[in-house]
Parts: C-alpha cells; structure tokens; sequence
C-alpha cells in the first residue's frame, strides 16, 4: 500500500482545506493510506504526532472552512540540510514516499530540492546508521506533487492558483463596503492590497471594482505619474463621479523601484485635487474567511489529480505542478513554473518592465 502525506505550507489561502479533503479521500479511494503532515514543513522536521494517518471522516466540513486547518508555518530548519536530513528520516519512519504539498513558489522550491537531494539524504541515514539499508530499500524514489495555494496568484503557468478568487471577492466585497462611504462624503480612498511582485490582485480589482487608478509592480505608471493620476482623477470628477478609488498593490513602485505608498498618494490628492481623502489597508481580510465556490472547486479537482499524478509517476517524471489552463486541470514540469516565476520578479528587479509584462502575457 502506498503511503502519501499530505501538507500545507507557506503563506495560508482559502480552498487549502478543500485540497487536503481532496488528497485524502482520493488516496483512500484508490487504496492509499494518506497521512496529515501539520504545520508545513516543521511537522515533517519533528516528525512522531505531527505526522498523523487520516481518515475518510476526520476532513468532513473541510470544504467550508477558511484558512488550513492541519496549520502552516515558516520552517527555517527545512531551509538546511540538516533539517531536511531529520524531513527524511521522519518519513521513512512512517513509511511514506510520496508528498502532496499545497503552497507557494518558496513550498514548492524546497519540495523539489528535498527530491533532488532524496538518494543523498538516505545514503547519508544509512552511513550515520540511523537507518540500515534494509530499512531504505524501499524509499528509493519521493515522488513530489505541487498544488499552487497563494492569494496571490503569482505562479506562472497556472491561469488561477487556490485562493487567489477567494481573496479577489473579500477586495471586492470590501471596495463595495467602502464605496457607499465614499459616495455619500464625495471622498477619496487609497485602497493597499496583497500582491508583492504580482500585481494580479490589485489589476481585477481594479477592473472588477470600477477604481479610477491602480498601481502594479510589474508595470509602473509613467514617469510624471503624479500629474498623470491626478489630471485622470479630475477628469473623472468633472464627469460627475462623487468617489474615487485608487488601488495601491503593496509591491508598487515607480520606474526607478521606489515604493509608491499609499501615503503619498493620499497627500497627493489632498494637496494637489483637494480631495477628502482616506487610507483603507486591507490586510488580512484578504487572506481570511471561507473559500469561494471557484477555489473550493479547484481545490478539489487539483488535490484528486495530484493523487492520480502520485500514481502515475516514474522515476524519470520531473515533480508535476497541478495547473489550471484555459479550464483545465493540467500537470506541469514543477521546477519549470517556479523558474518562470522567478523570472518576472528578476524582470522586474532589473527595471526590465517590457519584459515583466510580456512574461505575465504569456502566462
Ligand atoms: P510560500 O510557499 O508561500 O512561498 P515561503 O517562501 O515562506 O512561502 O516558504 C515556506 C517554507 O518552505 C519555508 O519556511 C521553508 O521551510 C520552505 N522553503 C522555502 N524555500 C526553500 C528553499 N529554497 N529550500 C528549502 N526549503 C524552502
């Protein structure tokens, strides 16, 4: 019988739940035994009761709850070999060799290097005799399945990663909430959401919500684009509009990488548009609450296929990536779609916009 474990690590996002009621039922329907490894990487770390069999009945309600429910956590001991020699010990102790990890590009980046180093981790169990070779034998090969949980939505080679919907419709919600305030006062508010090197976030709600102006890391406005957003702003309340909402992605910053912060954009259109003008930072509401109906599906049709793609898997096959493309659930090299990743915040490190931008298209 195959023993796979199941985590969730780096940063939380709603539809993680759904991954893992998928994964373990899906294991149990195709005769696996599954195991609950909690709180990321730190549970495989200290292994024994952090490492914990699940049953068809203990992921009941998982669906609809928020958040991850067998927890996440940095793990700064997963980052050096020492830790991952312990991650490897632990598994074998409990006699599984394939993971299912659901997080972001920094889970999946750890999960492949922990396969590469795999054959050197034993041998190294083996001769500090922390494990015979007997003991070994059959953990050969890890097989490592990704699924993409970010709020953000900053994989490449993914349209939509578990969460990112989710946290598009509290924005939303939130815009809505704050518009009827600033229609009844006529004012203004700078609206900071998630989004660091990934401006996805900030760009739907823009177009989702109707903002008069929004501010992306991957493509900065103009050079003037003080004038520039405030001769849009007026233009927009000359045509009758009582509100203004600009959108202000945490990672935003100009042509020369210097931050925009919402503080200056505020005291901007105090000063220049004499607009009464309000900050509202979103925070965590973004990442908190239930998942959307979208990320509880794709939460599941993922977690289902990274059981399938566990069984399928040869020695040859790279680790897979469970993507969603033009609406269909598809396996992609891992390593390749964190490599595209890291390549538009290179891009964007480099004042390289053109190039951002054009990566972000081709995604
Ligand atoms: P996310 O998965 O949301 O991008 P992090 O980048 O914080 O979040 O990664 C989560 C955890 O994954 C880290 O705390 C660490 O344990 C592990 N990890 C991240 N990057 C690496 C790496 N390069 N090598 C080994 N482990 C890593």
């Amino acid at each position: 019988k195959r023993r796979i474990g199941v985590m969730t690590s780096g940063g939380d996002a709603p539809g993680m739940n759904g991954a893992v009621r998928a994964v373990v039922r899906m294991s149990i329907a195709q005769n696996c035994e599954v195991y609950a490894i909690y709180e990321g990487y730190e549970g495989l770390v200290q292994g024994g009761d952090m490492i914990k069999e699940m049953g068809w009945d203990d992921v009941r309600g998982f669906l609809s709850e928020g958040g991850t429910l067998i927890g996440t956590a940095r793990c700064k001991s997963f980052m050096e070999r020492p830790g991952r020699l312990i991650a490897a010990k632990n598994m074998i102790v409990k006699g599984i060799d394939a993971l299912i990890i659901c997080g972001g590009d920094g889970s999946l980046t750890g999960a492949d290097k922990f396969r590469k180093e795999w054959p050197g981790l034993l041998e190294e169990l083996i001769q500090k005799q922390e494990l015979t070779e007997e003991q070994v034998e059959p953990f050969k090969h890890l097989n490592i399945v990704g699924l993409v949980g970010s709020i953000d939505n900053d994989l490449s080679m993914t349209d939509a990663t578990i969460g990112c919907y989710s946290s598009l419709g509290r924005i939303c919600e939130s815009v809505d909430y704050i518009d009827a305030t600033a229609f009844s006062h006529q004012r203004a508010f700078v609206i900071e959401v998630m989004g660091r090197h990934c401006g996805w976030l900030a760009l739907m709600a823009g177009v989702s919500c109707g903002a008069d102006f929004v501010f992306l890391p991957e493509n900065p406005p103009p050079l003037d684009w003080e004038d520039d957003m405030c001769k849009i702003i007026k233009k927009h309340r000359e045509l009758g509009k009582r509100k203004t909402i600009v959108i202000v992605a945490e990672g935003a910053h100009d042509r020369y990488l210097k931050k925009i912060s919402p503080a200056h954009v505020r005291d901007l259109l105090t000063n220049k548009l004499h607009l009464d003008t309000r900050i509202t930072t979103l925070g965590h509401v973004q990442r908190g609450g239930t998942a959307c109906a979208y990320d509880r599906m794709l939460s599941t049709l993922q977690g289902a296929e990274a059981v399938k793609a566990v069984l399928e898997a040869t020695p040859e096959t790279p680790s897979p990536v469970i993507c969603m493309i033009e609406n269909k659930i598809v396996r992609r090299p891992l390593l390749e779609a964190v490599k595209q990743t890291h390549e538009v915040a290179e891009a964007i490190a480099a004042k390289d916009f053109d190039r951002a931008m054009s990566l972000r298209d081709a995604e």
